[in-house]
């Protein structure tokens, strides 16, 4: 078994996940197999309750674990479905030694951070090691080198190089080469710095990923190597890419593959590359259209990353660019005049009342005007309250998560969620069975009566409402396995809307992007055409 282990040092948000996507990636493409998983130092459990605002999206993965979103990188860029095991974070460790030593499995002695939380860490690492069947695992570790809450994991994986071998570890380190001055003269200070603190604990890097606004110059490389011990082959570049999905091939290019392969001695591997097409695409668009996305977190995208990602895969397979103008939803209760010159709208998931009454004009401005319209989780829940409140008049419909007296609770909580206070895991999670109905868009749109998609909701349609508003034209086309869960909405004059329930975006990846994102995009792009009655720069 092979490991590769990634920090991060210098500052925060220098990329650290993509590098190890774009990583794995090169490696994957190799022929070998390839997995990841991310070190979360923090002590929630997980990453259900955190706020997207301070860590961006929660990513939820097939089996219903609400995990950091460079899970959903790794998805995307390895194409492979993960499991909450993946993402180890203080809380899991903790929590599970303090069980252990409540069973009394620690035989009487005193429970400490070493052994006790590091054997706890190195298990968890090796236990998905073992069961992907792996020939090389990538670990990211979050936050930065010196930080007190990742001291436990970087003294488990020092100790995980020493117990499995110097040819079956390797640590990579992300840092930045800031430019100064009118010249630009590239620093490694800060470099050799965070490596200093590195070495301090006992770990010499093997790889440096310098983050510089322009390509490293040979003097920097050579002095970095100087003052680090990393081989010269064994420094990447990393400046700015236009799209993330460019930028394993600027490692590539640097030769960072084959440094890796003969660091572990694995003969025979060279890369084929898979995106192509899909490269050229992203690099050369033949159209653009603008997609209105309508949130409350607009101001941290990071937020809606897998969103983001899914119309960047729109765009590798049907060569139409998508600019997400970023609508924050309480501007719309003033003015529509944000949704003005748009081709579409996306309202994506999200929580809590604030945002909501913008979200829901948002949803009738789209209907009003004829405006391509996708609804995501409670972006659906907000077009069904819409039609409630403007088509059936019922002007007090609410869900009963922003409202619990309203008179008409269109939206309520799922009946087996009656009654449960603990906020943490308690939603319908993960990925389940929607029957698509015949003779739908829906059906259109999957070519397919059954699909699995991911989930992440408490609150789901009133089956009471389900005849009224059907008799205003909406059509609820994709239900759960059961058939009392609405999964899918359309409207029967309108073949460029679609809502659902579920969370397509998750699933969405660089040479399968979602279908319903897909569908607003192709959409988009007939509207705005329409609109400017121009030609398609396409046939033009
Ligand atoms: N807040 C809504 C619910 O709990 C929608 C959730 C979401 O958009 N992920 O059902």
């Amino acid at each position: 078994m092979h490991y590769v282990v990634i920090t991060g040092g210098v500052l925060s948000g220098l990329g650290k996940g993509t590098i190890t996507s774009s990583l794995s990636h090169l490696l994957k493409n190799s022929g070998l197999k390839v997995t990841a998983m991310k070190i979360d130092p923090y002590i929630n459990y997980d990453a259900g309750t955190m706020n997207p605002y301070q860590h961006g999206e929660v990513f939820v993965l097939d089996d219903g674990s609400e995990v950091d979103l460079d899970l959903g990188n790794y998805e995307r860029f390895l194409d492979v479905d993960l499991t909450g095991n993946s993402n180890i974070t203080t809380g899991k460790v903790y929590r599970e030694v303090i069980e252990k030593e409540r069973r009394g499995e620690y035989l009487g002695s005193t429970v400490q951070i070493i052994p006790h939380i590091t054997n706890e860490i190195k298990r968890r690492i090796r236990d998905v090691a073992n069961k992907s069947g792996a020939d090389i695992v990538l670990i990211e570790v979050g936050g930065t080198v010196g930080d007190i809450e990742s001291m436990p994991f970087l003294e488990a994986l020092r100790q995980l190089k020493r117990e499995e071998g110097d040819r079956s570890v390797l640590f990579g380190h992300v840092t930045l080469v800031p430019e100064m001055g009118a010249a630009g003269e590239q620093k490694t200070k800060p470099t050799q710095h965070s490596v200093k603190e590195l070495r301090e604990i006992g770990i010499q890097p093997d790889i440096l990923f310098c983050r510089s606004k322009s390509p490293l110059t040979p003097d920097t490389k050579r002095r970095l190597s100087l003052f680090t011990d990393v081989p010269e082959e064994g420094i990447v570049s990393v400046v700015d890419v236009a799209n993330v999905y460019l930028l394993p091939e600027l490692m590539q290019s640097q030769g960072i593959l084959r440094y890796v392969i003969d660091h572990f001695s694995l003969k025979g591997h060279s890369f084929r590359e898979v995106w192509k097409d899909y490269k050229y695409n992203i690099r050369n668009p033949s159209e653009r259209v603008t997609i209105a996305t309508v949130g409350k977190y607009t101001e941290l995208q990071d937020a809606y990353i897998s969103h983001k990602e899914a119309f960047s895969h729109v765009t590798g397979n049907n060569g139409i660019a998508v600019d997400i103008k970023w609508v924050d939803s309480d501007t719309l209760i003033e003015s529509d005049e944000l949704l003005k010159d748009v081709d579409g709208i996306l309202i994506p998931g999200g929580f809590g009342y604030r945002g909501v009454e913008g979200k829901i004009k948002a949803a009738k401005y789209s209907r009003e005007n004829d405006i391509p319209f996708l609804g995501i989780c409670l972006g659906f829940q907000v077009a069904v309250i819409e039609v409630a409140r403007n088509l059936l008049n019922y002007k007090d419909a609410n869900s009963t998560e922003f409202d619990p007296a309203t008179g008409n609770p269109v939206i309520d909580i799922l009946p087996e969620q009656k009654g449960i206070k603990d906020m943490g895991g308690t939603m319908r999670l993960g990925s389940k069975k929607v029957l698509i109905k015949e003779n739908t868009l829906a059906s259109k749109i999957y070519g397919s009566r059954e699909i699995w998609e991911r989930h992440r909701h408490r609150f789901e349609v009133n089956p009471d409402y389900i005849d009224a508003l059907t008799s205003k034209g909406a059509v609820f086309s994709g239900v759960d396995d059961e058939g009392i869960r609405m999964e899918v909405l359309e409207f029967n004059d309108r073949e460029n809307a679609i809502a659902t329930q579920y969370h397509s975006e998750f699933k969405s990846r660089p040479l399968s992007p979602s279908r319903v994102h897909t569908h607003l995009v192709e959409h988009a792009l007939q509207y705005k055409l329409k609109r400017i009655g121009g030609i398609s720069e396409r046939s033009a």
